[in-house]
């Protein structure tokens, strides 16, 4: 094998997420060099009157993201299909009209459930991870993620196992909540991403040595694999080069090895993209 990209990911960064590095083009003249045909970029939502620097850009950047794609999308509409989306956390009501509003108005081609943190009682961000209870973390994770999965408004749920970050052990506990995930995904017709990002920064500890990530988590996959339900890989890059050099092979593998329903271009209504 020769770790031979892909050719397709929903799930890219850019910038003004602030820990993502590159220009806009770069990414699609990386993607376009490793022979990709689609290039989704979802960058962390934009969310009018909230900012959290270092997490996602401040609102006043909607614009110019959205004009940005929509430009590279014209200009390499020969060569690569491009599409403008955002990863976004379900918040409950509090952003449900502007998330309808994203999708009916075309601004943006689809939305990922991608669950990182919630909106605490101050109106500020908690991530699930800061919460000290690491049971009760994993719980609001799951019955968020899955309201998320209910509102319909998603294309995809990105890496649904992300909770084993701060909860690591697979136990009997893991285990019930990946369940619950996974039947939430059955009942709504979820598609569930298999996330390449801690393939690049999670298979070695502090020593150099090689440890399992912590997602995508085997154990979780294997009961997706029971249920048979589609998935897809989302390479979620933060820099235009992590489009050509992700463990490619490696993932391919974990989604042979593990007998996954594997899909790799999703249906998406644009307005801009055929
Ligand atoms: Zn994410
Ligand atoms: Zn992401």
């Amino acid at each position: 094998m020769n770790n031979k990209p892909l050719g397709y990911t929903y799930h890219s960064h850019t910038k003004r997420c602030g820990h993502a590095t590159g220009e806009d083009e770069d990414y699609v003249k990386k993607a376009i060099e490793g022979h990709y045909e689609i290039l989704g970029f979802s960058d962390h939502v934009m969310l009018p009157g909230k900012s959290q620097h270092g997490m996602r850009g401040d609102y006043s950047l909607a614009d110019g993201y959205f004009k940005s794609v929509r430009s590279l999308q014209e200009k390499y509409a020969k060569q690569l299909r491009i599409y403008c989306a955002f990863e976004a956390e379900w918040y409950g009501d509090a952003f449900k009209d502007y998330y309808e509003d994203l999708l009916s108005s075309g601004k943006v081609d689809y939305l990922l459930l991608g669950q990182h943190c919630f909106l605490n009682s101050e109106g500020g961000f908690t991530f699930y991870s800061q919460v000290s209870d690491k049971k009760k973390a994993t719980l609001m994770y799951v019955e968020d993620l899955i309201k998320g999965m209910e509102s319909g408004l998603f294309a995809y749920v990105a890496h649904p196992d992300l909770f084993m970050i701060w909860y690591g052990d697979w136990d009997a506990f893991a285990y019930q909540c990946s369940v619950s995930i996974i039947e939430a995904a059955k009942k709504n017709h979820m598609i569930l991403e298999v996330n390449m990002g801690p393939s690049r920064w999670g298979r070695r500890n502090g020593g150099g040595e090689e440890i399992d990530v912590a997602y995508p988590c085997p154990n979780f996959w294997d009961i997706v694999s029971e249920y048979q339900l589609p998935c897809i890989i989302g390479v979620d890059d933060h820099h235009p080069n992590e489009l050509l050099d992700s463990p490619f092979d490696w993932v391919r593998d974990f989604v042979q090895k593990h007998n996954l329903n594997y899909i790799d271009r999703l249906k998406i209504d644009s307005k801009y993209v055929k």
